[in-house]
């Protein structure tokens, strides 16, 4: 074994016993001088890492990697509910504009209702006060002022998903039809126009009122809202707000 043999094997291994290079040792002062050096850097290096470990490292390093790996999962689990909740708000949103679609979707309901009972705006006679009361009270409804002039029909109606009180009533000789039903389908009145009918769909009271006629003139149309107006609402309830 000469120098460089020796001194390369000792950086590998600081406390090799090999005899080849023990007796190297002996024999050259200057590699003897490397090796004292070795071994004390080794023993300094040794020192310094000698620190006491505390108890439970290694319980505690298990237990940091287990708990950042659950916290990673939840993250990734809260991400999906994130997801989830999105969809559901979407699909909410979809509801709300859907029942906005099919409350603007009213006067199509209105004019789609007139055919099964066009025979009704031929009747002429007035019938009885009582008896226009009633078919609105049988709808939940309790009048709170007087009836309109010359109310010739009354009828308790289906219009599209919605329960209505179904009167017509003359103005100035022309029959207009008004349809009532519970709950409010509109914020503020909306004309209409199609099928060859006009009208107008108003909130009233806790409801929603939809006049309309064939040939009736907007002053008749006006006139049949206000009548009805006054006989839901009662003389207290606001007034005409036609636009
Ligand atoms: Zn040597
Ligand atoms: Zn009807």
């Amino acid at each position: 074994m000469d120098c460089l043999q020796f001194r390369r094997q000792l950086m590998a291994e600081p406390r090799s016993h090999d005899p080849q290079l023990l007796a190297h040792r002996e024999e050259c002062p200057a590699c003897q001088a490397f090796w004292l050096r070795t071994q004390h850097f080794e023993d300094q290096l040794e020192q310094a890492m000698d620190v006491p470990v505390p108890a439970g490292l290694a319980d505690r390093i298990l237990l940091a990697q287990a708990t950042d790996a659950r916290r990673r999962q939840m993250v990734r689990r809260r991400g999906w509910l994130a997801v989830a909740a999105s969809i559901l708000i979407a699909v909410g949103g979809g509801t709300v504009m859907w029942r906005q679609a099919q409350s603007h979707s009213l006067p199509v309901l209105a004019v789609a209702h007139m055919p099964k009972e066009i025979s009704a705006l031929a009747l002429t006679a007035a019938i009885p006060d009582s008896m226009v009361t009633e078919g609105f009270a049988e709808r939940g409804t309790t009048m709170r002022g007087p009836m309109p002039l010359h109310v010739t029909y009354v009828h308790d109606c289906q219009v599209g998903p919605y329960r209505a009180v179904h009167v017509v009533s003359r103005v100035d000789g022309q029959p207009v039809v008004a349809l009532y039903m519970p709950g409010k389908m509109t914020d503020k009145p909306e004309h209409f126009s199609r099928g060859g009918w006009t009208g107008r769909e108003i909130p009233l009271n806790d409801g929603t009122l939809v006049v309309l006629a064939q040939h009736a003139s907007p002053d008749a149309l006006d006139q049949a809202e206000a009548g009805w107006r006054m006989a839901i609402d009662g003389p207290g309830g606001p007034s005409l707000t036609s636009i």
